[in-house]
């Protein structure tokens, strides 16, 4: 982990179009996704990740599908 401070993620979204159900995020993230009926990663519910989980499955992401948004709203990752 590096010591860059995580920023509070308050949102997590997968785009379904760039989404190629590598399923590398539920890999390393089996708590946060699972993928739906079309090979798409979704968020489950009430997942209980921490940040640094959230974070560290969204960088795995090959095709960086996974966009993460603080609690203004705005992007945190990918870098908008
Ligand atoms: S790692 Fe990316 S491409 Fe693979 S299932 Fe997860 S969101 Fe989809």
């Amino acid at each position: 982990m590096s010591d860059v401070p995580v920023p509070k993620i308050t949102r997590i979204e997968v785009d379904r179009e760039l989404c190629i159900g590598a399923a590398t995020c539920v890999a390393v993230a089996p708590e946060l996704f699972e993928l739906d009926e079309e090979n798409k990663a979704i968020v489950k519910p009430a997942h209980g990740a921490d940040q640094a989980a959230i974070l560290n499955a969204a960088k795995v992401c090959p095709v960086l599908a996974i966009y993460l948004y603080g609690e203004d709203g705005k992007k945190i990752y990918p870098a908008p």
